[in-house]
């Protein structure tokens, strides 16, 4: 068998030519329809002189567009390199200069970001912009010229071959650009197909962003591999999202927490209009289990959480379609892939005791682009070190403790901010919370929450009287401030690490 995202488009064409492919608003577009979409822009991109080995950089947002472009340019044999379009143009400047990308596929708005970027950078040859009509280089010329020319032939694709560079939020320092090889991300869309048994009659919802990993594997090459349709949306809405799967009958929906906790406070949605989800997927950050409940409760489904990283393209575990699901466990590793719990001098622990979470497998990347140093650094003995706290139980279920280095220590005893934050979200009138260490006089650090709040009477001793009953005494809250949002990343994830700046500021 072999290890090539082009082959597994390729495959679902043979297999169901008019089956849909994606669906965008009103317009759907079938695998055939998408086949000779790919074509054209890997004609194109070749008669602009890309070739195997070159790297195209997509500054695109939840488009049609970036679906094409994503395996028009992996069927060149050329490598993809996700940007966020909404990063400022110094943080696109830097991607596009440590990836050596030649050319750059976005869309017109980033216009006023690229131009003196171009000017900047000598590897950049071609910019191509959709939506444009006054651009010397648009979508619909790069098209055009595919049309006439099938010049690119069928380059020879090892599963090695360099498939993707995604670039991590990098908590400290420079973004690092963790390599994806074809075999990494098929290896991950096939064991996903599998347990989560996707096939043909599967219509997926792709809201998370596409150039995070998260949706790139679960919401577009795993449904993409078995002939499943995605259903594109172009940004988070609650009402949107559960517009589409009502009127599109969705049957998997994967999001992150924040996204779950939306939807469940839409005022409108109801169960029926979840009737078509076989199952939802969480992942990205833990779900507090009273949210997983509330949720499945109200629309009568199933989250499986699953856990994973870029790094790891992404999935390593994920709770199980059928059999035992444990809320508040990321499930059991997924086939082929094994990862163990270690102390600091990488000794397996014992089952139940927390260490750092290690992983092996052909989800594994292979290292970060041009960083020898951040690469050694984040192996040891074949093993990938994940940053993340996690004990696995006798079944073999891992449970996320938290980030390494989140942990917060009160006069010597570990809190992880996750425990603090599950009791939060127990309260009935917290929609989000987060929890970071702060400097301490008397205990070197003390808790601190941030959280946001339906109602606006409620106190921060209300809060931390709530928690007294439910945590011991070093672990409770000693300040609670109250936000209208929390800060959050592109997928949604709540950035501690800015909640952690603003108390610096202050
Ligand atoms: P990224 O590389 O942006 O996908 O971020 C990966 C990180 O997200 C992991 O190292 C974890 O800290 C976090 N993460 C992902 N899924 C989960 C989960 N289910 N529970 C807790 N943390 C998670």
């Amino acid at each position: 068998m072999s290890y090539n995202l082009n082959e597994n488009l390729k495959r679902s064409v043979r297999n169901f030519p008019e089956s849909i492919a994606y669906i965008y608003g009103d317009k759907s577009v079938t695998y055939q329809e998408l086949n000779q979409k790919v074509d054209r822009l890997a004609a194109g991109l070749y008669v602009q002189g890309i070739r195997k080995g070159d790297g195209v950089a997509l500054i695109l947002g939840n488009s049609p567009e970036f679906l094409i472009a994503y395996y028009g340019i992996l069927r060149l044999g050329a490598f993809v390199v996700p940007i966020n379009p909404l990063y400022t143009q110094g943080e696109i400047n830097y991607l596009l200069d440590n990836s050596q990308a030649k050319a750059v596929i976005t869309h017109v708005s980033v216009e006023p970001k690229l131009s003196e970027v171009k000017k900047q950078l000598e590897n950049l040859k071609l910019v191509v912009y959709t939506e444009a009509e006054d651009q010397e280089s648009t979508w619909e010329h790069l098209m055009e010229t595919g049309t006439s020319i099938n010049v690119y032939g069928s380059p020879y694709i090892d599963e090695e071959d360099l498939a993707v560079i995604l670039y991590t939020s990098g908590t400290t320092g420079k973004p690092k650009g963790a390599m994806l090889t074809h075999q990494n991300l098929v290896s991950n869309a096939d064991s996903i197909s599998k347990l989560l048994e996707l096939d043909v009659k599967d219509r997926v919802v792709a809201v998370l962003p596409m150039f995070h990993v998260f949706c790139m594997t679960i919401c577009l090459n795993a449904p993409i591999a078995c002939g499943a349709t995605v259903l594109i949306q172009p940004k988070f809405s609650p009402h949107d999202v559960v517009s589409t799967i009502r009127e599109k009958k969705a049957t998997v929906f994967a999001g992150v927490p924040t996204m779950y906790s939306f939807i469940y406070q839409l005022p409108e949605a109801i169960a029926e209009d979840c009737q078509s989800i076989r199952m939802c997927i969480s992942g990205g950050a833990s779900i507090p289990a009273e949210l997983l409940h509330k949720f499945e409760n109200k629309f009568n489904v199933s989250i499986l959480e699953g856990y994973g990283l870029s790094e790891t393209a992404p999935l390593v575990a994920i709770n199980p379609l059928k059999g035992t699901r444990k809320p508040g466990s990321i499930g059991l590793n997924i086939p082929a892939v094994q990862s163990k719990v270690v102390d600091e001098f990488g000794k397996e622990l014992p089952r139940g005791e927390v260490g750092e979470l290690v992983v092996q497998g052909p989800n594994v990347m292979k290292g970060y682009l041009g960083m020898p140093e951040a690469t050694s650094a984040a192996f040891n003995d074949g093993w990938f070190y994940t940053g993340d706290l996690a004990t696995i139980d006798e079944e073999g279920y891992i449970y996320i403790v938290d980030r390494k280095k989140d942990i917060i220590i009160v006069g010597g005893y570990n809190v992880y901010p996750r425990e603090v934050e599950e009791v939060l979200y127990q309260h009935p009138a917290v929609v989000e919370a987060a929890v970071i260490g702060v400097p301490d006089g008397e205990y070197g650090e003390s808790v601190k929450a941030f959280v946001v709040v339906k109602d606006e009477q409620i106190t921060m001793n209300d809060i931390i009287q709530f928690c007294h009953d439910k945590l011991v005494k070093y672990k409770l809250p000693k300040r609670v401030e109250f936000f209208k949002e929390l800060p959050k990343n592109s997928t949604g994830k709540i950035l501690r690490r800015e909640l952690r700046e603003l108390t610096e500021v202050k």
